[in-house]
C-alpha cells in the first residue's frame, strides 16, 4: 500500500517526527485543544479578510487569485489544500502559493510546507513556483519565502522518510527541541521525554 501524505503531515513531521506517528498510527488519541480551536477561527477570519486584501500586499499589481486550492499528486503521494494561489502575477509565467499562519515567525517547518505546495503547483500547472508567502496573521504581514531546488528536494526526501515511519509503525525519535514539547497535545504519551 502506498500512503498518501498531506502537507500538514509534512509540516508536523518537521516540527517533531513523533507527531506523524501518533496521528497516523494511533489516530484516536488526538485531543482537540483550545489552541487548535483558536487557530481554526483565526484562519477563517484571515480568509474572509483576504477577499478584501489587495494584491499589492504581496508586491503585485495584477494576477489571478484562487482561494482554497485543493491539489493531489499521485507521483508525490501528497495532497494539500492551499489557502491562496496567485497565478502569473504582473503577467509573469509563475505560480505563487500563500499560506496564512497564526504565528509571528516564519519557522522552518512552515517553509517546508510552502515548498511542498510549490512542488504540487509546478506539477499541476506546469509553471515554476520560485517563491511563496507566509501571511503572518498576528502581524498582518506577508513574508516572502524563496522556494529553492534544495528546499523542494528536502521536502521530497522527508516525504519518503515519513512513509517509512507509517509503514513500519515504529515510534521515531523525539524532536531535539525540548521547547516544542511544552504545548504539545501528545505530551502525555512521551513520558521518556517530558
Ligand atoms: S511531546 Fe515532544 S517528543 Fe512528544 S510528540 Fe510532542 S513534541 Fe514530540
Amino acid at each position: 500500500m502506498t500512503w498518501t501524505m498531506t502537507v500538514t503531515d509534512l509540516k508536523q513531521y518537521t516540527y517533531c517526527p513523533r507527531i506523524l506517528y501518533f496521528m497516523r498510527c494511533l489516530p484516536d488519541v488526538r485531543p482537540i485543544t483550545a489552541k487548535m480551536a483558536e487557530g481554526i477561527l483565526a484562519h477563517e477570519a484571515a480568509e474572509a479578510r483576504e477577499e478584501r486584501r489587495q494584491l499589492r500586499c504581496y508586491g503585485f499589481k495584477t494576477g489571478e487569485r484562487h482561494f482554497a486550492v485543493s491539489l493531489y499528486s499521485a507521483a508525490l503521494g501528497l495532497t494539500a489544500l492551499i489557502d491562496l494561489v496567485i497565478v502569473q502575477p504582473d503577467g509573469k509565467p509563475i505560480v505563487v502559493p500563500i499560506d496564512y499562519k497564526l504565528s509571528d515567525m516564519a519557522g522552518a517547518h512552515f517553509k517546508l510546507q510552502l515548498a511542498s505546495y510549490g512542488l504540487l503547483l509546478e506539477e499541476e500547472m506546469g509553471l515554476p513556483a520560485p517563491y511563496g508567502f507566509l501571511y503572518l496573521i498576528p502581524e498582518r504581514r506577508a513574508e516572502r519565502v524563496p522556494l529553492s531546488a534544495a528546499t523542494k528536494l528536502e521536502a521530497r526526501n522527508l516525504l519518503a522518510e515519513m512513509r517509512k515511519v507509517v509503514e513500519s509503525e515504529v515510534i521515531p525519535d523525539p524532536t531535539l527541541r525540548a521547547a516544542h514539547c511544552v504545548n504539545c497535545e501528545f505530551r502525555r504519551f512521551c513520558n521518556d521525554v517530558v
